[in-house]
C-alpha cells in the first residue's frame, strides 16, 4: 500500500479529503461517502448508491451519456462506436464480394 499523502484530524474530527483526490476520483460535494473494514485497513469509497453516476461498463466515475438507463463515459462510446464501425466495414466488404 503506497501513502499519496497525510492529512491530520482536526478537534472536531473532522479529516479533509485532499482536492486533488476529489478531482481524481470525482467526488464532488455532497456525495456520500462509504467507510469500509477489510481486517482492519479502512478505505473510504462513494457509498454504493451514489455509484449510479458511473459508467455502466467501466464503473469510471465519469459517464458523459446516458442512453435509457445506462451510462457511458468517453472511453467506452469511443470503443463502442469503433467496433460497430468495424462490423459494418466487415458487412460491407464481405457484401461486396458475394
Ligand atoms: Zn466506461
Amino acid at each position: 500500500m503506497t501513502i499519496v499523502t497525510t492529512r491530520r484530524i482536526d478537534q472536531l474530527g473532522r479529516l479533509l479529503l485532499p482536492v486533488e483526490m476529489r478531482r481524481e476520483k470525482k467526488w464532488e460535494k455532497g456525495d456520500l461517502m462509504a467507510f469500509y473494514n477489510t481486517d482492519g485497513v479502512i478505505t473510504i469509497d462513494l457509498y454504493e448508491q451514489d455509484k449510479e453516476r458511473l459508467c455502466t461498463v467501466c464503473s469510471k466515475p465519469e459517464y458523459k451519456l446516458s442512453v435509457r438507463d445506462l451510462n457511458v463515459c468517453d472511453t467506452c462510446l469511443a470503443e463502442s462506436i469503433r467496433i460497430v464501425k468495424e462490423k459494418r466495414k466487415a458487412a460491407a466488404s464481405s457484401a461486396s464480394i458475394s
